[in-house]
């Protein structure tokens, strides 16, 4: 059991948290001023960790190989490749494209003071090559990205976008 305070008049609440799923929003009614307020059940994730702040995210594009879908970028490296059973990148792509290492290329985001994001891109190394608006990187190249730049690796492309929503 739960204990919670009615807001308006501080009657103390009993209820069997159990009894409700994980970050649903619940209203009760206080038993002794009648106050209808609203509570969110806490979720497991809440437990957890905060949820990252996403700076960048890439589309990558449909084609033979693999559905369309955005990987998110976070503070620190990402790094991107294959998914593969087992795999510990923090980025995977599914696909089936052979020329997709399963280490392929890696996005850094490193914050300045103030707290804007910068993307640095370089190659893992690969075995095919990691291209930035067609131009392929050398194996020492970390070379700045920016919004709508595209990034190739195998037969897919990706496009970088900022995450600038405030919310
Ligand atoms: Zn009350």
């Amino acid at each position: 059991m739960k204990r919670i305070r009615c807001p308006k008049c501080d009657e103390a609440i009993l209820f069997d948290e159990t009894k409700y799923a994980p970050g649903r929003s619940l209203v009760f009614e206080c038993p002794s001023c009648n106050k209808q307020f609203r509570l969110r059940m806490p979720s497991a994730h809440d437990e957890t960790e905060e949820e990252a702040p996403v700076y960048g995210i890439l589309t990558v594009v449909e084609n033979a190989f693999q559905l369309k879908q955005e990987i998110l970028l976070h503070e620190g490296e990402n790094v991107i490749g294959r998914e593969v059973r087992g795999s510990s990148i923090n980025c995977p792509i599914k696909t089936v494209d052979p020329s997709i290492d399963t280490t392929h290329c890696i996005i850094s985001v490193k914050l300045n003071r103030q707290g804007e994001p910068k993307f640095i891109l370089r190659d893992a190394p690969s075995g095919t090559g990691t291209f930035l608006n067609a131009e392929i990187l050398g194996d020492r190249d970390r070379v700045t990205i920016a919004e709508g730049d595209i990034i190739t690796i195998g037969a897919g492309t990706m496009i970088l976008r900022y995450n600038d929503s405030e919310d």
